[in-house]
């Protein structure tokens, strides 16, 4: 085995929801969609051709993305979710110890995706108010730099940098250094102040984004993100591909999920008002949140986290703890939000101020 693999942490997935005698239970752990998709989607899929191939770069589905962004077909690689697009990124940019700063603490794929492919991992600590340092991440590029990632918003912290910050900090970037936006979570910022990031790919030549169809679009289970790039490096990307990953009736679905999107943007707007209320009866009860632009909150709480994640599960909430630092917990169905509310004013009272 690959002696840099030693310490390298298996992904550690969002757990499911214990099953609790007369309680719906619910799995609040995995940034996923509440709801089932749409019955237009699941008459999309079909199943007469699975046993041929699917289209190896996706081509249909490309061709609606470049209609949607006023692009080109070949700005545009798809991948096993933006995981997948992102280890091609990497395999695209990293030779062997070449570095990627990214923020720490941030979406933990990342460490594991640059271990895995030979790259090393240069962690910078969030800010104070769980924001990309971004005055620090330029400080860590080095003449081994190859690649930058912005998750914006951040993962776990649900905090996304602003325009200006975000522009001052590209203006600084040296121009061979690919700067990857992850916006796993765009459909749910709100916040005016952030940049839209086709702005910034039309501006830096560096500049690409990840986006992914497992969130906002319901079809986490499938496995569909894609990158928006540049010629030359989305070409590269698409060489990097896993053959034939994107099943076709995952790429059937993605273009379910575009046709029937004004669909699928209502139910993003209702997770958007269930985070405001969420957000405002935390903040009530005396918690401090991070301004979160995604669509879970961020609860950070050193020594309290396995407490916090015993009492969720107590409640028929599974959450998402890291480490002792804070636990993340997806805005889900009603009910799971509502049961949040009240197990959260409970766990104030007993365990006291977090
Ligand atoms: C969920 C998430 C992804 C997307 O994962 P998929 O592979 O597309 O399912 C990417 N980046 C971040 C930061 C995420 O939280």
């Amino acid at each position: 085995m690959r002696r840099s693999l030693e310490n390298v942490p298996a992904y550690l997935a969002g757990k499911p929801a214990a099953a609790l005698p007369g309680l719906t239970s619910f799995k609040v752990s995995s940034n996923e969609n509440p709801y089932s998709p749409l019955p237009e989607v699941v008459a999309a899929l079909s199943f007469e051709q699975i046993n041929r191939y699917p289209d190896i770069s996706n081509t249909r589905l490309r061709d609606l993305l470049a209609a949607k962004y006023h692009l080109v077909t070949d700005n545009f690689a798809t991948g096993t979710g933006s995981v997948g697009v992102l280890q091609q990124i990497v395999q695209a940019t990293c030779d062997f110890e070449d570095e990627i700063v990214h923020a720490w603490r941030s979406f933990e794929a990342y460490p594991i995706v640059a271990a895995v492919n030979g790259a090393i991992s240069v962690p910078v600590p969030l800010r104070a108010d769980e924001s990309h340092d971004l005055d620090a991440m330029s400080a860590a590029i080095t003449a081994r730099t190859q690649l930058i990632l912005i998750c914006q918003p951040n993962n776990p912290t649900g905090v996304a940098a602003k325009r200006d910050e975000l522009v001052h900090f590209l203006d600084r970037v040296p121009a061979h250094v690919t700067v990857v936006i992850d916006e796993a979570y765009v459909e749910f910022i709100t916040d005016q102040r952030i940049a839209d990031s086709l702005d910034l790919f039309h501006n830096y030549k560096n500049v690409a984004i990840l986006r992914t169809f497992s969130k906002a679009y319901g079809l986490a289970g499938l496995r569909v993100g894609y990158a928006i790039a540049h010629l030359d490096l989305a070409e590269t990307i698409r060489k990097c591909t896993l053959p034939f990953g994107v099943s076709n009736i995952a790429e059937d679905a993605a273009i379910a999920a575009l046709k029937y999107e004004d669909k699928l943007m209502v139910r993003v707007r209702h997770i958007l008002e269930e985070r405001s209320r969420v957000s405002e009866a935390l903040t009530a009860q005396g918690w401090k949140l991070s301004d979160s632009q995604a669509n879970f909150v961020w609860l950070r709480m050193p020594g309290k986290t396995g407490v916090f994640t015993q009492s969720a599960a107590e409640v028929g909430l599974s959450v998402r703890p890291y480490g002792d630092e804070g636990v993340r917990i997806t805005i889900g169905e009603d009910e799971a939000n509502s049961r949040l509310i009240e197990m959260c004013a409970t766990f104030i009272k007993e365990v006291g101020q977090v």
